[in-house]
């Protein structure tokens, strides 16, 4: 059985700087990045929403020495966002400095603001995160 939102779909959403998930019908929980099952209830009865793209900094982390395709490319932040609809992800953070990154970023509103992607396939992107100016 395969998710009522396929990988291949989700990343095309994130690469057009839509973040998709599912909403099950039994519990209106939404689950993302997708998965054939509600993260909790376990129902198989869901649809594809689309999320605001907003949430909260619960922790992150700076990286010094990248994976292969980012090399050349740190310092870089990895972020855990809690999803204004729930659910919590990771992705990067631009727009703040790595290199005076403090604990003032936990709590801080972001939102969603992924560039486009020419690279076909662009699986394997990670939903990109900037500071959100004015307070939600
Ligand atoms: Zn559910």
């Amino acid at each position: 059985m395969e998710p009522k939102l396929s990988i291949k779909e989700y990343y095309e959403g994130l690469n057009n700087n839509r973040l998709l998930g599912l909403k099950c019908k039994a519990c209106s929980t939404i689950t993302t990045p997708p998965r054939l099952a509600c993260r909790q209830c376990g129902s198989l009865e869901n649809e594809i929403t689309q999320l605001s793209g907003k949430g909260s900094i619960l922790t992150f982390t700076s990286i010094h020495v990248g994976v292969e395709n980012r090399r050349g490319k740190t310092p870089y932040l990895v972020v855990m966002i809690k999803l204004d609809e729930g659910p919590w992800i990771m992705g990067n953070l631009e727009g703040v400095d790595p290199s005076t990154a403090t604990l003032d970023l936990i709590d801080k509103r972001v939102v969603m603001n992924n560039p486009h992607c020419d690279k076909i396939p662009a699986e394997g992107i990670a939903p990109v995160f900037i500071p959100k100016s004015t307070p939600t």
